[in-house]
């Protein structure tokens, strides 16, 4: 059995406005997070997930059509779970690191096209920081996600519009700017 216990978030929910309202985190964490486990644990009693960690959960089930909804609860459990740890209240901007500096060519081209690709998102997704080989930008549909592929993530964003739209209705950019 999974519990929402299990991923307590590291800030207060006011900690990051103006950026995220605490009005979005508690919708998005209490609400969302939570309804994912909770129907991860109905969907998984009794089957052989019962008693799996979450990432083999994932993995077992990513290719089986039979358990796409244990997939999708599962992978959006992770995906949150990672995105809400990525996230930290605003400060002074620290030294930007070289490899993203060699890897994009400037801070300004990194977020151009982690930009564009939070844009590109048709519907609902995720937008990934993934290390594999070097530092790359990539985005995934619903609830999938890099977990148990060479792609290791290093920072999402979701771009679910529950992720946005209490603080910023149909203005995702805006949302991936604060970001
Ligand atoms: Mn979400």
């Amino acid at each position: 059995m999974f519990s929402l216990d299990d991923y307590p978030l590291a800030w207060a929910a006011n900690s990051l406005e103006p950026y995220i309202s605490r009005h979005t985190v508690n919708f998005h964490y209490a609400g969302h997070l939570a309804t994912y486990i909770k129907n991860l644990n109905a969907l998984i009693s009794g089957t052989k997930y019962e008693q799996m960690s979450l990432p083999n959960i994932i993995l077992g089930s990513r290719k089986n059509p039979a358990e796409q909804k244990i997939f999708n609860n599962a992978a959006q459990i992770w995906n949150h779970n990672f995105f809400f740890a990525g996230l930290t209240k605003p400060s002074e901007p620290s030294k930007i690191p070289d490899k993203i500096l060699n890897d994009f060519g400037t801070l300004e081209k990194f977020q151009d096209t982690f930009k564009s690709a939070a844009l590109s998102v048709f519907g609902s997704g995720w937008v990934w920081l993934i290390y594999d080989e070097k530092l790359k930008i990539i985005t995934s549909a619903n609830a999938d996600t890099p977990v148990g592929t060479k792609q290791i993530p290093l920072r999402v964003l979701d771009v679910w519009e529950h992720a946005y739209y209490l603080d910023y209705q149909n203005r995702r950019a805006y949302f991936v700017q604060a970001f």
